[in-house]
């Protein structure tokens, strides 16, 4: 078994999961329905008891969101660059325009002051990405966001439980989205949550997952169908359960990282931050980082490189502008395995890899 690759992430299914959906198949009512209302409030208790509304996934909750804020055709929206695709096109799919800010190197995450210098009169809403599980700086976005009357819209797709000094990720903005594709660091197979403080906000987003409807066939508005299913849901609600202490393992595989790995700038946490590691990312500044991923995996070690390519970008964005730190990151980030699903034999076989590596390289 030493021989075998160790994966960059590991979707954990247990019986629980199995007899949750066989639960709901025996029931024969497979759309939205209970199990989707017990998901969403037994999400509540994650987001400080803001109102929750689930979708088909974080892409949807994004969308959703915006279109629910009335943010459309015409406005801007501050985001980071340094993301998945998914922030961005959410922007573009609501009609509005993406404007593509830097990063603060120390967290990978949005910097205040590059989002406050990119504010326009058309800027209606600031998005910030809690990268890898990191939450992003807060208090100056949200101060940012109060002085000139923008909607805060979290991307908590990848930190379900993150929090700084002691405010939970989702409990910030007037919207947080949130993911539970199989990678993320909880999930019901595809699906996404909305989380708002607002009652109002909280029902046009129902509207809007499902065709505008309230009662059956009296459409209020025009909606989608983006609707997550029973199955999905009692899924979700299972791994819910599970999350508190696969987030622990991810924070513990952390700390023997922090404190074993040598030659790689290790992922700063921010004054208050809870870090959830659903990438434990370092920096491999020194070294040909694609040449570091291959020797890594020379020696049975995945990883990945989230991400390779800034949104602004990508073909489907391509802007020329310049976002220094986006760009170093792009070139130096390599996320090592930290999953819930590693051993201790597998812990000391990254270190060893990842050292090797550095010393080789240097
Ligand atoms: C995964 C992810 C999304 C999109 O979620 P899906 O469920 O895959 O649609 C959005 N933003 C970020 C930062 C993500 O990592």
């Amino acid at each position: 078994m030493t021989n075998s690759v160790i994966p960059a992430a590991r979707p954990l299914i247990g019986d629980e999961e199995r007899e949750a959906v066989d639960r709901v198949m025996r029931s024969g009512m497979l759309a939205q329905g209970p199990e989707v209302a017990a998901f969403e409030a037994e999400f509540a208790a994650l987001v400080g008891g803001a109102k929750c509304v689930a979708v088909n996934s974080g892409t949807s909750a994004l969308h959703l969101a915006l279109i629910a804020l009335g943010v459309g055709r015409g406005d801007e929206v501050l985001v980071p660059s340094f993301t998945f695709a998914a922030s961005a096109n959410s922007i573009r799919l609501a009609g509005a325009t993406p404007v593509f800010v830097d990063i603060d190197p120390a967290t990978f995450c949005i910097d205040p002051k590059a989002a406050a210098a990119a504010l326009t009169p058309r800027t209606r809403a600031v998005m910030p990405v809690h990268l890898y599980g990191h939450p992003a700086d807060m208090g100056p976005i949200m101060a940012l966001a109060e002085e000139h009357e923008l909607h805060v819209i979290e991307d908590a797709a990848q930190a379900h439980a993150a929090s700084l000094h002691g405010t939970p990720v989702g409990a910030f903005g007037v919207a947080a989205c949130f993911s539970f594709y199989p990678t993320k660091n909880m999930t019901s197979g595809e699906g996404g949550m909305v989380s708002t403080p607002l009652e109002d906000i909280a029902r046009m987003l129902r509207l809007l997952r499902n065709q505008g409807m309230e009662k059956r066939y009296e459409n209020e508005v025009v909606g989608f169908n983006t609707r997550m299913t029973d199955l999905h849901a009692a899924i979700g609600r299972v791994q819910l359960t599970k999350l508190a202490g696969w987030t622990a393992q991810r924070q513990a595989h952390a700390k023997f990282f922090d404190q074993n790995l040598r030659g790689v700038v290790v992922p700063p946490v921010a004054d208050g931050a809870v870090h959830v590691y659903h990438q434990y990312t370092v920096r491999v500044p020194d070294h040909d980082r694609d040449a570091f991923a291959a020797e890594l995996m020379e020696s049975g070690v995945s990883s990945g490189v989230y991400y390779p390519i800034p949104v602004h970008r990508l073909p489907s964005f391509a802007q020329t502008i310049d976002l220094p730190e986006t760009e170093r990151a792009a070139a130096e980030v390599l996320s090592l395995p930290v999953h819930p699903a590693l051993n201790e034999g597998d812990l000391s076989r990254i270190v060893e890899a990842v050292n090797k590596a550095a010393r080789a390289g240097s």
